[in-house]
């Protein structure tokens, strides 16, 4: 059986294909981590060990596409692979398909005797979700019996997450997740599930968790995701009860590239929270929850929703908001990994945390640098058009001192 290392340095490969095909954000800066010094070695593993993916071929290897071997057979079965030595390939394969996934705990087909229903109608047709059906990217037709189950990542709110290995070649690693439709439907979220599946299927980003697929059965909606290896950084921050301001500034810098190019395609994100971020093989940031994000062509929307410590005055005040919203939240989170806890939070009452969002009640203990309380009190403005933009984030002192060099500077 293969090593951890080893399972987490494949996971890393495949991750390196997928920074090689992204699209990156609007902003002319560089991902705060797309250097990081064990990549250099990872790329090495890519080039021994890459899935034979025709669309990474070297003629291929500029130009900006949209997915991994994981799509239908039929929109890449005219491109031939030209990987220098097959042999690497074969032995690549080879180790990928003995990465230890863990012991398997039967939990799947024990929750679905206990757990959900059969659903009818319109919610169902909601719900019937299959990403070999997309127009735009159709990934092959995947079901339970095209997966080795591993160990049991989690539990969600709709159904638990496992981590699995394709069957089929190059035995891909993801985490699979299981929604129950029956209770997706009685908490009446089909459109929101439905939303939240759409978004993330069309976004390519090193630093958002990338959904390779979905397919469904009777009782379920399965989720292809990318294996986030390092796991929940809430994790993290309860463990260390607060970050120091290297890894913290490390951390806004990827997500300040991660909103940007979100921004870009119109998802507001809403729903910045510790909870909601995993962690990759390099302990880069994934934001992984789309749960509240909104495509808004429109850019404006009035609804109550998100995380109250994380709410914006405006959506305190249920005012119309904007994208801005995630910039006051990348503010708030600043804040909470270097202090443990929100800038607003008041354990007593719900009341008085809305009153002092309001009042941007906003206090520093004297142990943070002025360079980030700098940053944190230029993000969180009451007005939205005075928040600090985030490209601008991306080239402050605090941001730019933290970031590893790149080889070229
Ligand atoms: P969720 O349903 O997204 O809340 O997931 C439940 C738990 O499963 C999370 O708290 C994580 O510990 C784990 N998990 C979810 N998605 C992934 C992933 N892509 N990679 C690794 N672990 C995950």
């Amino acid at each position: 059986m293969a090593s951890i290392g080893s399972v987490t340095r494949q996971v890393a490969s495949l991750e390196i294909t997928n920074k090689r095909t992204t699209n990156s954000s609007s902003s002319s800066l560089k991902s705060a981590h797309s250097k990081h010094p064990s990549q250099s070695n990872v790329s090495k593993l890519l080039t021994k060990f890459a899935a034979p993916n025709p669309l990474h071929s070297s003629s291929n290897a500029n130009k900006p596409h949209h997915s991994s071997s994981l799509r239908h057979p039929t929109a890449t079965t005219k491109t031939t692979t030209t990987h220098s030595s097959s042999a690497a390939r074969g032995d690549g394969l080879k180790k990928q398909a003995s990465i230890d996934i863990g012991q398997y705990d039967g939990g799947l087909e024990l929750e679905n005797e206990k757990r959900g229903e059969r659903v009818f109608g319109e919610a169902a047709q909601e719900l019937a979700l299959d990403s070999s059906h997309l127009k735009k990217y159709p990934t092959r037709e995947w079901n339970l019996h095209g997966f080795d189950m591993g160990r049991p990542l989690g539990k969600g709110k709709f159904g638990r997450v496992y981590m699995v290995r394709t069957k089929c070649e190059p035995n891909y690693i993801l985490a699979l997740k299981t929604l129950y439709k029956s209770e997706i439907i009685q908490t009446k979220v089909e459109k929101q599930v439905r939303r939240e599946i759409e978004i993330q299927q069309n976004l390519r980003h090193p630093n958002v968790l990338r959904l390779y697929g979905y397919f469904h059965d009777e009782k379920r909606i399965f989720l292809m995701l990318e294996f986030a290896a390092k796991g929940e950084l809430y994790k993290q921050l309860s463990k260390h009860g607060c970050f120091t301001e290297k890894r913290s500034s490390r951390y806004i810098d990827q997500m300040a590239d991660a909103l940007i190019y979100l921004h870009g395609k119109h998802v507001i994100h809403r729903d910045i929270k510790p909870e909601n971020l995993l962690l990759g093989i390099n302990g880069e940031l994934k934001i992984g929850d789309f749960g509240w994000s909104v495509h808004a062509p429109s850019n404006r929307r009035t609804t109550l929703c998100g995380t109250l410590d994380y709410l914006a005055p405006e959506m305190v005040e249920s005012r119309e908001h904007s994208e801005k919203v995630d910039y006051w939240a990348l503010g708030v989170l600043t804040y909470e990994f270097l202090i443990g806890n929100p800038p607003f939070e008041d354990r007593s009452s719900m009341k008085n945390t809305y009153r002092r969002i309001a009042k941007v009640d906003l206090h520093f203990p004297p142990t943070l640098s002025a360079e980030v309380k700098g940053l944190i009190g230029k993000l969180l403005q009451y007005e939205p058009e005075k928040r600090l933009a985030l490209t601008e984030v991306r080239k402050h002192p605090w941001i730019v001192k933290y970031r590893p060099r790149t080889a070229s500077g």
